[in-house]
């Protein structure tokens, strides 16, 4: 990888700045030097996870839910603000599907207005059950369009077209990142996704409950790398639109997560099987030629088991809680 150079100082918006990824975000772009406002409307999000930020000159930070329009004078926005985890996306499935297109929309205007460059986080969910393996960006997906998921993978899919539409028809300079799973320090102990949850129930001794068989695969990207990328993304010239798909390779079925988290943790705990969700797709490992040639020699750094040590230790401290 080549290393990080000195940057010129701009305005950065992050929604979903006080979440799991936001959060990380926020801070990696106050120590390159950028001023930052965070806007979430901690519906998923903590104020706790920007807490350490407040004292920093150039952090603010607003209450604002981004299905309404907003104005700010800014040079860059990351677009992070969508609740992630399938329990909670799920929770208020039409909330969720606002959030995507209305807030694609109001962020795309923003951006018209101030002449900004836009990143959006997509998923690999543009993917949904995939038949092509691994996923590289040009393979369309098999996605169900009225299923539980449905409300996340299209609504992200949709802000894809969006971003699209807006850079063909505005000349919004646009940017498109699918982030595969990722994971590390200030997940929610009740977020519901795999790693949290193994971590916790390891942590507490009780069982660690793998969905289905446990067959299905994942490829889990530690969070400082997925934020390198982004970071990285947003830097490059303006015809780099994407999506670039950006995520760790490394594919893991759900049993063998599991076993690591037990190994890892040292815990006792069980592993029991409960129902699989509904249209939980089978497998999951991104390709990331593109993000190699088009972020400088990005590549992974974190192996699975460096980055749950350091997942372990911050739920350790926190005490899951
Ligand atoms: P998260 O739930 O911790 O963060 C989402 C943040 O968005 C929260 O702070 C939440 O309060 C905020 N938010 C939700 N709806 C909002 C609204 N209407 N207005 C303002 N703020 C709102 O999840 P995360 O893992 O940090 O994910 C961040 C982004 O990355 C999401 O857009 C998600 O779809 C995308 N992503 C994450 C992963 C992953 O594995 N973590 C994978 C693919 C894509
Ligand atoms: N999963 C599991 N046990 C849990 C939580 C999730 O076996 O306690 C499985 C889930 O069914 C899926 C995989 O782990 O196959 C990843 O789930 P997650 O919710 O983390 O992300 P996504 O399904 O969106 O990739």
């Amino acid at each position: 990888m080549t290393s990080r150079g000195p940057t010129e100082k701009k305005r950065v918006l992050v929604t979903g700045g006080a979440g799991f990824l936001g959060s990380h975000l926020c801070e990696r772009l106050l120590a390159d030097g950028h001023a930052v406002l965070c806007v979430d409307d901690f519906s998923t999000g903590q104020e706790r996870n920007i807490a350490h930020l407040q004292h920093r000159p150039d952090f603010r930070w607003l209450r604002h839910d981004v299905t309404q329009p907003m104005d700010a004078e800014v040079d860059c926005i990351y677009n992070l603000a969508c609740p992630a985890s399938p329990v909670h996306y799920q929770a208020d499935p039409v909330k969720t599907l606002r959030t995507s297109v209305l807030g694609a929309m109001n962020l795309l205007e923003l951006a018209r207005r101030q002449g900004a460059v836009i990143l959006q986080t997509s998923t690999s969910e543009v993917y949904g059950d995939p038949s092509v393996h691994p996923q590289p960006e040009s393979y369309w997906g098999h996605v169900n369009p009225i299923g539980v998921r449905s409300c996340y993978d299209e609504g992200k899919r949709c802000a894809e077209t969006l971003f699209f539409d807006y850079r063909r028809q505005h000349g919004v300079r646009t940017k498109v990142a699918r982030l595969f799973n990722t994971y590390g320090p200030r997940m929610r102990p009740d977020d519901g996704r795999v790693v949290s949850n193994f971590i916790v129930q390891a942590l507490q001794g009780t069982d660690l409950t793998v969905y289905g068989n446990g067959t299905q695969t994942r490829s889990f990207c530690y969070v400082d790398d997925l934020v390198e990328a982004l970071v990285r993304l947003m830097a490059t010239p303006d015809d780099v639109a994407g999506p670039v798909n950006v995520g760790n390779p490394g594919e893991f079925t759900i049993l063998e997560l599991a076993e690591r988290v037990l190994a890892l943790t040292g815990s006792s705990a069980r592993i029991v099987h409960r129902p699989l969700p509904g249209d939980d797709p089978r497998q999951r490992q991104p390709d990331i030629t593109l993000a190699r040639a088009v972020l400088g020699g990005w590549e992974p750094t974190i192996d699975l088991d460096a980055g749950l040590r350091r997942t372990i230790a911050f739920f350790q401290q926190t005490g899951g809680a």
